[in-house]
C-alpha cells in the first residue's frame, strides 16, 4: 500500500517536490516529537523544525477548529484576532518594530522584506550571504544561494543580488572564533561596487545564526560592523528568523539578540504557526507606511481569524508549557552529549548550534575538514531504521540538522545521542 502511494504521488506531484527519503515510512499520526506510520512504529522525529510544540496538540487542534466553526475569513475584514495578534507580535519585538504584516510563510515574508527594503531606500541592490536559504518566491529565491538547495544557485543570480562569503568559522575561509574582520573585509569590496553602480543599497539580509550549515553563530561583532555599513548607505536590515527565531535558540527568542543588534525588519514563519500556514514581517511604522505609496498590501489568508487564533495560542503553549526553557536545558544537555561523541568518533568533526538549534557536522579528516557526504547519507538511513527521522543539510550534505519540536523530552535526546553513538559504533 506504501509503495501504491508512493507511485501515485510521484505520477502526479511534481517531481521536485521530493520526499525525505528514498523509501520513506507512510506516516499518519503524530504525537509530542513522535511521529507513528501505518504499521503503528514510531519515529522520533529530530528534524521537524515547524511543529514547535510537538504533534497533535489538542489544545491547538481545538483552538484552530473552533474559529473555523465561528469565522473565517480574509484580512481585509475587522475582527478581533487580527488586531490582538499583530499586538502580540509587536509586543514580542524589540522597541520601535511595531508594525505587523501578516503572510503565510517564509519565502512570502521575506519577498516582502526586500520589497519593503526597496520601497523605503528607494534603492535595488540587496546584500546577501553566500550558502545562504530565505524561500522559494521571486525574491527570496534570488537571495538564496546554498548550492544544496539549487544547484544553479551561483550563476542565476539576478544583477541586484550580492552574495557575501558566509561566516562559516568552521569550514569557511577564514576559520576561527575572532573572524568577523576577516569575513567583513571581503564585504567592503561588494559594498564599493555596489556605491559606483549608482543604484544604491535596498538592504541586507541574513539569518542571525547561520543556519544551513548546522547553525554555526556568526563571529562576535560581525552583524554590528555590517549593519552599520549597510546603514551608512541607507540601506535596511532585514533578520531571517525563520527557523532561529521563536524561541529555538533556548538562550534567547530572537537570534539577533546573541549578536546585540536590532534589526530594522523581522521575518519570521514556521514554528508560529506550528504547522498551521503562517508567517510575519515586523518593522518599524515608518518603513511599513513606504509601501502605502504602492498601493494597499493584501493577502488574501495572511492574517486569516484562523491564522491568527492559531498563532496566539502557540504563543500561549509556548508560555506555559515553557518551551523555549526547555529549547535551553534539553538542547544543553543534547549538545553535550553530541559534543562527547567528538573524542570518541573522528567522523564527528564539530557540534554547532545552541537550544534545539544543532548540527554535528561529519568529517573524513579533521585537518582538511573534508566532508564525509555519502557518510552522513548512509548515517541517516540507518537512524531511520533505528526509528529516528534525520536529514543532512550544508553545501556538502555532511551535518546532521538537529531542529526536533521544542518539547523534546530529555529522554528523547538520549535516546538520540545513543543511537547515534550505536551507529557510529557500527562502522564510523
Ligand atoms: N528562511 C529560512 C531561514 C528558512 O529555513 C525557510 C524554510 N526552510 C524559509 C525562509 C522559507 O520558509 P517557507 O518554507 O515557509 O516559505
Amino acid at each position: 500500500e506504501t509503495t501504491e502511494l508512493l507511485v501515485r504521488r510521484r505520477t502526479h506531484l511534481a517531481g521536485a517536490q521530493k520526499n525525505y527519503y528514498a523509501a520513506p515510512p507512510q506516516i499518519e499520526r503524530g504525537w509530542r516529537e513522535h511521529l507513528f506510520d501505518v504499521e503503528g512504529r514510531a519515529y522520533l522525529d529530530m528534524v521537524n523544525n515547524v511543529t514547535i510544540l510537538g504533534h497533535g496538540h489538542p489544545r491547538l487542534a481545538a483552538a484552530i477548529s473552533a474559529q473555523w466553526l465561528r469565522l473565517n475569513t480574509n484580512s481585509r475584514f475587522h475582527y478581533a484576532a487580527i488586531a490582538e495578534f499583530s499586538e502580540r507580535l509587536a509586543a514580542l519585538a524589540p522597541d520601535g518594530l511595531d508594525a505587523v504584516f501578516l503572510v503565510n510563510s517564509g519565502s512570502e515574508a521575506n519577498d516582502l522584506a526586500i520589497r519593503l527594503a526597496q520601497a523605503h531606500s528607494g534603492a535595488r541592490n540587496m546584500l546577501c550571504l553566500l550558502e545562504a536559504y530565505h524561500g522559494w518566491s521571486a525574491a527570496s529565491e534570488a537571495v538564496s544561494t546554498s548550492i544544496a538547495d539549487n544547484p544553479l544557485a551561483l550563476t542565476t543570480r539576478p544583477d541586484w543580488v550580492h552574495a557575501a562569503v558566509s561566516p562559516n568559522t568552521y569550514r569557511g575561509a577564514f576559520r576561527g572564533p575572532d573572524t568577523a574582520a576577516s569575513y567583513l573585509a571581503t564585504v567592503k569590496p561588494m559594498l564599493e561596487t555596489i556605491d559606483a553602480g549608482g543604484q544604491g543599497l535596498a538592504g541586507f539580509i541574513c539569518e542571525s545564526v547561520y543556519g544551513n550549515a548546522g547553525g554555526i553563530p556568526l563571529p562576535e561583532g560581525y552583524l554590528k560592523e555590517i549593519y552599520a555599513e549597510v546603514r551608512a548607505r541607507g540601506g535596511l536590515c532585514i533578520a531571517d528568523e525563520v527557523q532561529v527565531g521563536y524561541g529555538r535558540l533556548g538562550h534567547y527568542f530572537w537570534g539577533f539578540e546573541q549578536q546585540g543588534v536590532v534589526p530594522d525588519i523581522i521575518t519570521i514563519a514556521k514554528g508560529m504557526g506550528n504547522g498551521h500556514p503562517l508567517g510575519a514581517v515586523i518593522t518599524r511604522r515608518e518603513i511599513a507606511r513606504s509601501l502605502e505609496k504602492e498601493g494597499p498590501f493584501f493577502s488574501s489568508t495572511g492574517g486569516s481569524p484562523v491564522s491568527c487564533v492559531a498563532g496566539m495560542t502557540v504563543l500561549d503553549i509556548m508560555a506555559e508549557e515553557k518551551l523555549q526553557e526547555n529549547a535551553r536545558t534539553v538542547g544543553d544537555h543534547l549538545k553535550a552529549r553530541l559534543a562527547a561523541l567528538i573524542d570518541r568518533h573522528p567522523i564527528a568533526g564539530a557540534v554547532h548550534g545552541m537550544g534545539l538549534y544543532l548540527g554535528l557536522e561529519f568529517v573524513r579528516d579533521r585537518t582538511t575538514l573534508e566532508p564525509a557526504t555519502e557518510e552522513t547519507a548512509a548515517i541517516c538511513d540507518r537512524l531511520l531504521e533505528l526509528g529516528i527521522i534525520m536529514q543532512p543539510t550544508g553545501d556538502h550534505q555532511n551535518v546532521l540538522k538537529i531542529k526536533p519540536p521544542l518539547c523534546l523530552s530529555i529522554e528523547s535526546a538520549d535516546f538520540f545521542a545513543d543511537m547515534l553513538e550505536k551507529v557510529l559504533q557500527e562502522g564510523w
